[in-house]
């Protein structure tokens, strides 16, 4: 831990972080990084602390903590503790996660979801200003909203816009038609002199032909007309170009993606006009063990978590998962463990990371929600051994699952170019093996509670 150097080459000097929202799914894996692998503090602010108890408590072994001292749990409600602003003069740094980011409480509470999300951030925005301490807040990818793509009929020819070989090849790695990296790289040396359009180019034929023994040209056929039909200027969702594309204030899923964006821009605003040094952060699907909270078990029977969650659910009870809306949304989930080497970096490097937004997902793991369900199906079969259901899947309306207002993104595929040119991080995990170790920690946690909450005779 001791003479660790930044990017660029300076020593690490301990800091002491005031952590807001430590006790939620992100903020127990930064504070376990924090304390496993760095000697900087942790002031951790949250309501709740179950998930973090292992790092406070005093090991059964009697043998204490690597971190002893360097962890403190206040339990506060930022929306009315004046203890707040005396916790963010102590620290150098404040990372701010505190928020309702559940979408069944974007539509259903919306009043809760803007204050937690914009007003309850306001103090502590100000504090920092105030006090000259550097804010690391998390927003979302949600700003984004949905992309341009989402308003262009299905058969417009815009859509049909021709794509260079190089981005070929990324989409063929990023849905896995490539054997491997080995295969992938020789792929794209064997194209990469060539600048124009994969649908214009009069060899392509005949370079898929060359290549069938090794992967088969039926493949590479069908997926020349997909490839064709996305165009990458009207989705890859880039910091300082992309839109924030809202849906009408009826659909009250945006309240969240709205104050966020607020807040955002209030940071920005603040960084701009009193010189606060801050950095955002927006996750584009973050996922791993201990996220949100399994229905009955360790959270309301009625509630209705994140995917990832809904998902474990239905697999532990052994009940299809449903597909709101036929699952037609796509997604780029990125594993919790890869993304907190991120935050970290932009801890460890403040002139890096100060002033700038931050795209932070893995632009190669991209499913639809229906293709998500079906790997989770088959991933939680071989860890458990347990056969999948004969119908593992049933669809159901966004209005029968999330209630009226409920809107959703189309599509979300994080640019990586600043967060690659500021911090050099690339994530590393595949979906296949992110989803195989969070679903054998999922099933170790809660299997047999479910086998007991089910056992149970339903009430009268
Ligand atoms: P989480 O719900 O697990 O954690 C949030 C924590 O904040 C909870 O422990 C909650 O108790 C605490 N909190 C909320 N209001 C509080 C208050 N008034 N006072 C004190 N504590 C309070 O969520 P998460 O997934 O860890 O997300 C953290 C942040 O990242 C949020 O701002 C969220 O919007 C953002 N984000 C996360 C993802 C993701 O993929 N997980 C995606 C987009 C954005
Ligand atoms: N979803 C689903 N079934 C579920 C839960 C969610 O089909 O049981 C869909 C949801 O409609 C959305 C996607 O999965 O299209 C991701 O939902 P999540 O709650 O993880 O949050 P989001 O990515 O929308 O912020």
């Amino acid at each position: 831990m001791d003479n660790r150097l930044d990017l660029d080459g300076k020593p690490i000097k301990p800091i002491t972080i005031c952590m807001i929202g430590a006790g939620g799914f992100i903020g127990s894996h930064l504070c376990e990084k924090l304390m496993t692998e760095t000697p900087h503090t942790v002031l951790a602010v949250d309501v709740y602390n179950d998930k973090i108890k292992h790092l406070l408590e005093q090991p059964a072994s009697g043998q204490p903590h690597l971190w002893v001292g360097r962890i403190q749990f206040h339990r506060l409600n930022i929306k009315n503790d004046s203890r707040l602003e005396s916790l963010i003069k102590m620290s150098d740094l404040t990372i701010n996660l505190a928020a309702i980011c559940t979408p069944a409480d974007y539509n259903t509470r919306p009043l809760d979801t803007i204050y937690s999300n914009f007003i309850d951030a306001l103090p502590v925005v100000r504090y920092c200003s105030e006090n000259s301490k550097r804010l690391i807040h998390f927003s979302t990818c949600e700003v984004y909203g949905k992309t341009i793509g989402s308003f262009l009929p299905k058969d417009h020819p815009l859509r049909k816009m021709p794509c260079s070989f190089r981005f070929f090849a990324t989409l063929l790695r990023r849905h896995q038609w490539m054997p491997s990296m080995c295969a992938h790289e020789a792929f794209l040396t064997s194209l990469s002199s060539s600048t124009s359009s994969l649908l214009a180019h009069p060899s392509l034929a005949s370079k898929m032909a060359s290549m069938r023994p090794r992967w088969g040209a039926e493949r590479f056929k069908i997926e020349v007309v997909m490839v064709g039909m996305d165009e990458p200027d009207f989705y890859v969702l880039k910091e300082d170009e992309s839109p924030c594309i809202f849906g009408p204030i009826e659909k009250q899923r945006w309240s969240y993606a709205c104050a966020k964006q607020l807040i955002e821009r209030l940071v920005f605003a603040e960084g701009a006009e009193n010189g606060l040094d801050f950095t955002i952060v927006r996750p584009f699907n973050w996922i791993g063990p201990r996220m949100d909270f399994i229905p009955g078990v360790d959270g309301p029977s009625e509630g209705v978590p994140r995917v990832l969650a809904c998902f474990s659910n239905n697999l532990l009870r052994r009940e299809p998962l449903k597909l709101v809306d036929g699952g037609q949304s796509q997604r780029t989930f990125v594993y919790i463990k890869d993304a907190i080497e991120a935050v970290l970096l932009m801890i460890e490097n403040p002139d890096r990371a100060n002033g700038h937004i931050f795209n932070v997902g893995n632009p190669d793991n991209e499913v639809t929600v229906k293709q998500l369900a079906e790997i989770m199906t088959e991933v939680y079969s071989k860890v458990t051994g347990e056969p999948p259901l004969e119908v593992p899947t049933i669809d159901i309306s966004s209005e029968e699952f999330y209630g009226e207002g409920y809107d959703d993104s189309d599509k979300r595929i994080p640019d990586m170019t600043i967060i690659n040119r500021q911090l050099g991080w690339n994530p590393k995990t595949s979906l296949h093996d992110l989803l195989d170790s969070t679903l054998t920690y999922q099933h170790k946690t809660y299997a047999e509670a479910i086998r007991k909450v089910m056992s149970k005779p339903a009430a009268a």
